[in-house]
C-alpha cells in the first residue's frame, strides 16, 4: 500500500487522547510509527538505522505496540519483526519487480471495485491498515485516488446489482476492519442489498495484529446480515497468535464466521517445513483452517522476501509429507490475466 495512514479513504483514527473513542481505535492511533521509536523499544542494531529512515519515506512505518511486544528485543531477525523491519534492501528491486505487479490498475468497472475473477469481486475498501507489512503486493497501491465521502461505495454496489452471477463480495484494502463499526455496518448494509450476493469475505489483519478490534459491535455488523461471513486473517508465523488473537478468532466463530487463514511464503519468517507445521497446528487449535500459501508477488521494495519456486515447492511436499491434508495450506501464486489463483508445483 501506499502512504497507508490511517485515516485514509473514509476512516477515523482517534486521536491518542480521545479516551471516548473504541480501545482499538485508541491502541491504533498509539501505535508505533517513527522509526527512531521502533529502533529505541527493541534494541536494534544502529547501523541498519540510516538505510530504514531512507526506506520509509515511501511506505511508512506502523505497528500496534501489542504486536511488537511479540517480537524479540535485540534481534532483526525475528521473524515477526522482519515483516515489518525497513530494511536497505527495499531501496533497490530486481528486474520484474514493480509497482503493480498484479495488473490491478484499471481493472474494474468502476474505482475500488476490483472483478479480476468470474463470481466475486473486490472493494478495497479502505487505504489504511493496522499494520505496514513491507511485503505487501499494495504497498505502492493509489489509494489517494479511491472515492471518499458518504457512501462512496454506491456505484460499486450498483456494479454488482448489474451481475447477477457476483454471489460473493470481498472486502479488502487497506483493511477493511480498520473502518469504524458505523461505516462497515453501512457497507454490509448496502451489499446485502445486491439481490445476487449470497456471501461476504473480509481480508483483515487486525485479528492478528490488533485482536482488541473484535468488540461486540464489530460482531453485531458481521452476524446482523443475510450474508454469509468469512474472514480471513493473514498470518504467517505461528508466534503471531497469542491467547489474545486466539480469544479474537474464539468470539468470531462464536458469531458465526468461517475463519481461514492464508500466509505469505517469506524469506527469513517462514520459509521452512518446521515453521510451517507450527502455522498450521496453532490455527487448528483456534480453530481457523489454513487456506493459501501464497508465492510473494514481485512488488518492488520486497524482493528480500522472495524464495525461489523449486524451494517452495521443497518446502510445501514437506509440509504435506508431516501434516492432514486440511492443514496443509495450497502453494498458489496469482498471475495478472489468470481466471483464479494458479498452483504452483
Ligand atoms: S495489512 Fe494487508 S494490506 Fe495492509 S500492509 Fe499488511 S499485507 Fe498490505
Amino acid at each position: 500500500m501506499q502512504a497507508g495512514a490511517v485515516g485514509e479513504a473514509g476512516t477515523v483514527a482517534a486521536p491518542v487522547g480521545d479516551a471516548s473513542a473504541p480501545r482499538w481505535q485508541r491502541l491504533l492511533a498509539d501505535a508505533i510509527r517513527d522509526v527512531d521509536e521502533l529502533w529505541r523499544v527493541l534494541a536494534l542494531p544502529a547501523d541498519l538505522l540510516p538505510a530504514a529512515r531512507l526506506a520509509t519515506r515511501d511506505f511508512p512505518l506502523l505497528v500496534p505496540r501489542g504486536f511488537a511486544a511479540l517480537m524479540k528485543p535485540g534481534d532483526p531477525a525475528d521473524p515477526l519483526l522482519r515483516q515489518v523491519l525497513p530494511l536497505g534492501d527495499e531501496l533497490s528491486s530486481p528486474p520484474g519487480y514493480s509497482s503493480d505487479p498484479l495488473h490491478e490498475s484499471g481493472c474494474g468497472p468502476t474505482p475500488g471495485l476490483l472483478t479480476k475473477y468470474r463470481g466475486r469481486a473486490l472493494l478495497v475498501a479502505t487505504g489504511a491498515c493496522a499494520v505496514h507489512c513491507r511485503y505487501c503486493f499494495r504497498r505502492h497501491y493509489p489509494y489517494g485516488d479511491l472515492p471518499r465521502g458518504a457512501r462512496w461505495w454506491a456505484p460499486a454496489m450498483a456494479a454488482l446489482a448489474s451481475d447477477p452471477g457476483c454471489h460473493e463480495l470481498i472486502l479488502s484494502g487497506g483493511d477493511p476492519l480498520t473502518l469504524p463499526d458505523g461505516i462497515l455496518a453501512a457497507l454490509i448494509r448496502d451489499a446485502a442489498a445486491v439481490p445476487g450476493l449470497t456471501r461476504l469475505r473480509l481480508h483483515t489483519r487486525l485479528p492478528v495484529v490488533l485482536p482488541e478490534r473484535v468488540e461486540a459491535s464489530l460482531l453485531a455488523a458481521l452476524t446482523g446480515t443475510r450474508l454469509n461471513c468469512c474472514v480471513v486473517v493473514h498470518a504467517n508465523h505461528a508466534r503471531e497468535l497469542s491467547a489474545e488473537v486466539a480469544e479474537a478468532c474464539a468470539r468470531l466463530r462464536e458469531a458465526g464466521c468461517l475463519l481461514l487463514n492464508q500466509s505469505v511464503l517469506l524469506a527469513g519468517v517462514n520459509d521452512d517445513p518446521a515453521t510451517l507445521a507450527a502455522l498450521s497446528e496453532r490455527l487448528a487449535a483456534l480453530g481457523v483452517i489454513p487456506y493459501y500459501l501464497h508465492q510473494l508477488d514481485p512488488v518492488a521494495g520486497a524482493a528480500h522476501f522472495a524464495i525461489s519456486d523449486a524451494r517452495a515447492i521443497a518446502v510445501h511436499r514437506e509440509l504435506h509429507s508431516n501434516l492432514p491434508g486440511w492443514l496443509v495450506p495450497r502453494l498458489v501464486r496469482e498471475l495478472p490475466g489468470e481466471p483464479g489463483k494458479m498452483a504452483v508445483g
